[in-house]
Parts: C-alpha cells; sequence; structure tokens
C-alpha cells in the first residue's frame, strides 16, 4: 500500500492531510492523484461515494492553482448545496497548512449578493451547484475565462437532477484548453454524453467494478405488507437500539408524515425534504450531525451528497424504482472503510426489483426477517444491561445518598434487586410487545387458483381495476395481501373484467378492504373499491368507503384489528 509521500504531493500538504487523520491513501486517491498532478489531461473517475473522491480531486487542484493569482483558476461543481458545502469545506481543511486559498462555496437558497461579494475578492477555487452559478454567470459576477480545472462531482446525480442544460451552458463558457476531470458513481448514457462532447480522450479509472456496490454494505430486504410498514420499520428500529440511521421515503408528504409519526411515538427523528426552508434543513443536518438526532428520515433529492459519518443503518421504506437511487441512498452508510446495513422494505410483488439490483450491483440481498415481539424486547433489554455494566460511576457525586439508597433497599437479595430494576425500566415495553404479531410475508404465493374454486357469498366488491392492467387471479389476491393483510383464504370469487374486476371477502374483513384500498395507487392508477350489493352486475355499487385516505392512511392507521397493541403509544 502506497503513502501519501509517494503520490507526488508537496510536504506541506501531506502534512495537513495526515494532520486530519488520513494515514494511507484510499484506492481511488492511490491511482487518480499521481494522473491528475500532471494537470492537462482530462479524467474520469467511475467511483461510488463515500471512497475518498474529494481529496482524489481536491488534492492535486490545491497543489496546481497557484496561491498567489487572484484569478478563478478551478470551479467544482456538486449537485447539492449540502455536497458543494462539503466539499468547500474540505478543501479548506487540506490547504490550511499549505497555501492560502480563498475557496468560495456557491449555491441556492442563500444570499447570492453575499456570494457575489465573496467571488469579488477573487476567488481562486469556486464550488458551485449548477443553478446558482447559472445565475452568477447571468449577473455576470463570475469570470469563467482564467478556469483551469473544472471537476464535474457525482455527475451522474447532477444528470439525475435535470442540471443538463445548465452543465452545458457552464461548460460552453469555459476555456477550450482547461482539463475536465468527472467524477461519477454510474455511468449512464447521459454521462457518456458528457464525456463525448465536452472531454478529449480523458484517463478514466475505475474503482471497484462499474456497479458494484460497496462492499461493506450488507443488503438486506423484509418483506411486509403494506398495511404494517411503519410498524415494520418501529420493530426495526427497536430491534436496533444504538441505530445512527437514515429512512428513506418517495415522496415529501410520506417524508414528513413517517417523521412526524417516529416523534410522537417517541423516536429522535426529523425530517428532511425539499419542502423546508433552508434554514429548517440547515438546523436538521445540524442536529443530525451532532447526532442529537438519531434518526433522519429524508427524499431522495434531500440525501444527496449527505456525508454524515458512521450512519450504521440506511432503510428504504419504499424501494425505488432507479438503480442509481437505490446506491445513492444505501452509499450513505458504510464511509471510509466502516460497514453498514441497507434494508429495503418491500412487498411480494417488489421482489423482482430487489432481484434486479442485485444483479446490476452483484451484491447479494439476504431477506431479513422482521423481528418478533419477544426479539424485540431482549434486544433492548441487553442493550440496557450493556449500559448498565459500562456507566461511568461518579463516586464522589453517588456518595453521600447511597446509605439511603441502601437502606431502602436492604431486604432485597441481588437477583429481586436485578428483576425489579429490570422490570421498572421495562415493562410498559414488555406490554407494548406482548401481543405483538408476526408482521412477516410468507414465501412466494402460487395463485394456481381459478375464480371457480374459491368460495362464494362473502361481501363483494367492486374494484376499478382488471385485466388491462395487467391483473390475473394471483396478482388480484397479492394486490388484496398486500395492502389489506388478507390471506387467500379470506378471500372468495374474483371476477376480473377489462378495467374493473368483483371479488369477494369475508364479511368480517370488509372493513379492512374499504380501509386500506381506496386511494391506493396501482401502476399510476389511483384505485377505487365499493361494496356491491348486486351480485351479477356492476351497475349497482353500495356504498362506499366513505373515505379516501388511501395508501398513507391505511398504512398509518396500522391497518385491522391484529396490529391494535402496535398502534399504543411507543415507550421509550
Ligand atoms: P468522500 O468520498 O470524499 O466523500 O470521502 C468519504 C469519507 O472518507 C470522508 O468522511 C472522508 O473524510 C474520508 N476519507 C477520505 N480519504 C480518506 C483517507 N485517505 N483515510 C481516511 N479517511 C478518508
Amino acid at each position: 500500500m502506497k503513502s501519501f509521500e509517494t503520490l507526488g504531493l508537496s510536504r506541506g500538504l501531506v502534512e495537513s492531510v495526515q494532520l486530519i487523520g488520513f494515514e494511507t491513501p484510499t484506492p481511488i486517491q492511490e491511482k487518480a492523484i499521481p494522473v491528475l498532478l500532471n494537470g492537462n489531461r482530462d479524467f474520469v473517475g467511475l467511483a461510488q461515494t463515500g471512497t475518498g473522491k474529494t481529496a482524489a480531486f481536491g488534492l492535486p487542484l490545491l497543489e496546481l492553482v497557484d496561491d498567489k493569482s487572484r484569478d478563478t483558476q478551478a470551479l467544482v461543481l456538486a449537485p447539492t448545496r449540502e455536497l458543494g458545502l462539503q466539499i468547500a469545506n474540505d478543501l479548506e481543511n487540506f490547504s490550511e497548512k499549505f497555501k492560502s486559498f480563498n475557496i468560495v462555496a456557491v449555491y441556492g437558497g442563500s444570499s447570492i449578493s453575499e456570494q457575489i461579494r465573496k467571488v469579488k475578492k477573487g476567488a481562486q477555487i469556486i464550488v458551485a451547484t449548477p443553478g446558482r452559478l447559472i445565475d452568477l454567470i447571468d449577473r455576470k459576477a463570475i469570470n469563467l475565462k482564467t478556469i483551469k480545472y473544472i471537476v464535474l462531482d457525482e455527475a451522474d446525480e447532477m444528470l439525475n437532477m435535470g442540471f443538463k442544460d445548465d452543465l452545458d451552458k457552464i461548460l460552453s463558457f469555459t476555456p477550450e484548453d482547461k482539463a475536465t476531470w468527472l467524477f461519477s458513481a454510474t455511468m449512464p448514457r447521459e454521462v457518456r454524453a458528457i464525456m463525448k462532447n465536452y472531454m478529449s480522450d480523458p484517463f478514466e479509472l475505475t474503482v471497484g467494478e462499474q456497479n458494484t456496490g460497496n462492499v461493506n454494505i450488507e443488503h438486506q430486504y423484509v418483506i411486509v405488507q403494506e398495511r404494517d410498514r411503519y410498524l415494520a420499520l418501529k420493530r426495526i428500529l427497536d430491534n436496533n437500539p444504538e441505530i445512527f440511521g437514515l429512512i428513506f421515503c418517495r415522496t415529501r408528504i410520506d417524508t414528513q408524515k413517517t417523521a412526524e409519526m417516529l416523534m410522537k411515538d417517541g423516536y429522535s427523528a426529523d425530517a428532511l425534504h425539499g419542502d423546508l426552508t433552508q434554514q429548517q434543513r440547515d438546523r436538521v443536518m445540524l442536529s443530525f450531525r451532532q447526532r442529537s438526532l438519531q434518526i433522519l428520515v429524508a427524499t431522495d433529492v434531500a440525501a444527496r451528497g449527505i456525508d454524515v459519518e458512521d450512519i450504521t443503518h440506511v432503510i428504504h421504506l419504499n424501494i425505488p424504482d432507479e438503480m442509481e437511487f437505490y446506491t445513492h441512498r444505501s452509499g450513505r452508510t458504510a464511509r471510509a472503510g466502516k460497514k453498514g446495513v441497507s434494508i429495503a422494505m418491500i412487498s411480494k410483488r417488489e421482489l423482482g426489483k430487489v432481484k434486479q439490483i442485485e444483479k446490476t450491483l452483484k451484491s447479494p440481498f439476504k431477506r431479513a426477517m422482521i423481528p418478533t415481539g419477544a426479539e424485540v424486547c431482549q434486544k433492548q433489554l441487553l442493550a440496557f444491561m450493556h449500559k448498565v455494566n459500562e456507566v461511568k460511576v461518579n463516586e464522589d457525586q453517588i456518595a453521600e445518598f447511597l446509605p439511603a439508597i441502601e437502606a431502602e433497599l436492604k431486604n432485597l437479595t441481588k437477583q429481586e434487586l436485578i428483576k425489579r430494576f429490570a422490570s421498572l425500566e421495562f415493562n410498559r415495553f414488555f406490554d407494548y410487545y406482548r401481543n405483538a404479531p408476526d408482521l412477516n410475508v410468507e414465501g412466494k404465493r402460487g395463485g394456481s387458483e381459478g375464480p371457480e374454486e374459491r368460495y362464494s357469498g362473502g361481501a363483494r366488491f367492486f374494484i376499478n381495476l382488471g385485466k388491462m392492467d395487467g391483473l390475473d387471479v394471483s396478482k388480484m389476491i397479492e394486490l388484496i395481501d398486500d395492502y389489506a393483510g388478507l390471506g387467500k383464504n379470506d378471500i372468495g370469487k374474483i371476477d376480473l373484467k377489462g378495467a374493473y374486476s368483483f371479488f369477494e371477502v369475508e364479511p368480517e374483513k370488509a372493513d379492512l378492504i374499504l380501509k386500506n384500498m381506496n386511494g391506493i395507487e396501482f401502476k399510476g392508477r389511483q384505485v377505487r373499491v365499493e361494496i356491491t350489493e348486486q351480485k351479477e352486475s356492476g351497475g349497482s355499487r353500495g356504498r362506499s368507503s366513505g373515505g379516501r385516505g388511501g395508501r398513507s392512511s391505511g398504512r398509518n392507521s396500522g391497518g385491522g384489528n391484529r396490529s391494535r397493541s402496535d398502534q399504543k403509544r411507543k415507550w421509550r
């Protein structure tokens, strides 16, 4: 393994880096730094997040940029404000004992005039998000003609976020003879197009196999019914008392709701999404970084580029549709050589997606079971006892109270004392989990039964989905199972039509259908179910659910009777 000294960096820079605590270069640093130090070659680095990319381009940049000139010589583009600030901060730290640079970060959501003022003072290195940089260009507040190096960090993310036009415009304002260094975790067609259009004969470096996940991430999935999603999430959190985790939701509304529910249930959680003001986002990120928050619930966009150390778990409340999103989400854990776990919460229908991700990442996924109530209790209890064992006793402070404590407890044996101590802490927890149901969904359903094999005479429902939506009998059963939690024995005759269908369920389960299936989305369509009173046609439909709580209300309410015990306020 090489050392930083052998990579061609100046002594001062090597010392700065060692002061930060980097002892040996990461693989991308080892390979990229000597090439980039040459200064005149375009470069493409294909590497996952968390591999040390910032120092890989940052150290050569600091070496090559002239601190005696006030011209803007280097431009680093990053997809998000958070990542931009982080890069600027890293560059400041790397250069502290080396050269005196004016490094300025420009990004949206903050005073543009203040940023213009800083740029005008002569920034040798500018770190920017594309949108804000375009604003500065339009206001003629920035001169890109003196740029010698441009770095496109997380290029795939910038393109994913719709910055293609902005990148084209920015690149057109920079001189022909600059060197372009591009870093990307994935290599979609759009990134190839940038390489083709704006780079000449780049040096290409792949760290790890392309699209191969970080080997330090353990990928797991759990299969849940739609209505149990939130309860299963709580189980996972309770089963990991020391979790420092990031939960991903698909939408801002789901993100906010999930965070609110967790907070209400006593967890140390908060939300990060685009509907928050910049100040709110900064506050949340600060608490998370400082670990006064244990759980951050975030959207994909808001959490991009987050580099918080030691995140133990990434939980996907819903598995993303895009492969890239999965890579970026799970890449928030297992950074800088640490280990981490990524848990995707999926419905049975989404098993195919897991297989697809598995294939692309070339990393196996392990099915994990949602812990039972008893397992959670044991985990919590042992974690607590471990804390008791580890606690630092302040002998001086406790000494004056000890005689009174001993007098009060003198009649208890050691064993009784332990039992009472544990009960005091855990009685409410045990109560909460005593009758908690198993939330695991069993293996794949067969689905060979035709409508004639199913019983008839239950509550009959109309649903606005049919064969045209790709449904057959087994898929319909899976849908009902996922959202309303009914087993195949609860479901009676299924009558599939083109654009709608009828199905029957045990009469006492009818409410579960109305409560959990109305308003859910299926292939982009909002689902409507209604009880029908006549058996033969869809003509006379009866009472509708009256509520359109839909997917989230079904999920939030915790669904049917068997989940009641889980709905009580969680005790911590
Ligand atoms: P990056 O991929 O640049 O976001 O870096 C990911 C994490 O690894 C950051 O927390 C860095 O501080 C850390 N890191 C980068 N290079 C090294 C190194 N050579 N030794 C130890 N930690 C590093």
